[in-house]
């Protein structure tokens, strides 16, 4: 019995921790190919988003965060739509908005490439009414066309084209050397 609990105890020490402030995703086209990658970082007015894509078409392209961490190809419906915990309207320039997860349009350089940096205002990574990491997580998308800013539900900004899923890190996922002394204990029981 004394064992168990001090499993509990170690457990619930290391749930506490788990409050990561950066966070790296992968993002994957329509087809499925990976074509970049997405670091998330925790600041003291929302979460930092550093974004390298390529494939591309030149120009602006709306991006926004949904609500689901569910990225399936080719139209990628299974992330839901932009993240709004609080019941806004769609749009940076919306009077009534914006959405939690709406973001600023990205650039694509003529190469098909875009290398930003964006800062999704008043998110969270930790807990809270605007976490983006909340239950299961949330998804980044963009888009194919430019956002407007104002147009419901979503800024007129066409078919989504790349999908990376911001999810929660499963609890158990590296049992290696956390189990072990778990281990010793169940053996010892036993004995
Ligand atoms: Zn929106």
């Amino acid at each position: 019995m004394r064992f168990l609990l001090v499993v509990v105890v170690l457990l619930l020490a290391a749930c506490q921790d788990d409050s990561p402030n950066t966070k790296s995703i992968n993002m994957y086209n329509g087809s499925g190919d990976m074509v970049g990658t997405a670091t998330l970082t925790e600041q003291p007015d929302g979460v930092k988003i550093k974004l390298k894509l390529e494939g591309l078409t030149p120009g602006f392209h709306g991006i926004h965060v949904h609500e689901y961490p569910k990225c399936e190809g080719p139209d990628f419906k299974t992330a839901g739509n932009h993240l709004n915990p609080e019941g806004k309207e769609h749009g940076l320039m919306h009077p009534k908005g914006p959405h939690l997860g709406d973001l600023p349009n990205i650039e694509v350089e003529s190469d098909g490439t875009v290398d930003a940096e964006l800062m999704l205002q008043g998110a969270t990574l930790h807990d809270g009414k605007k976490s983006i990491l909340k239950e299961d997580g949330t998804s980044l998308i963009v888009d194919a066309g430019q956002d407007d800013g104002v147009s419901q539900p979503s800024g007129n900004s066409g078919e989504r084209l790349i999908c990376g899923e911001i999810r929660v890190d499963k609890k158990g996922s590296n049992t290696e050397t956390p189990t072990d002394p778990t281990e010793l204990n169940e053996k010892q029981k036993q004995e």
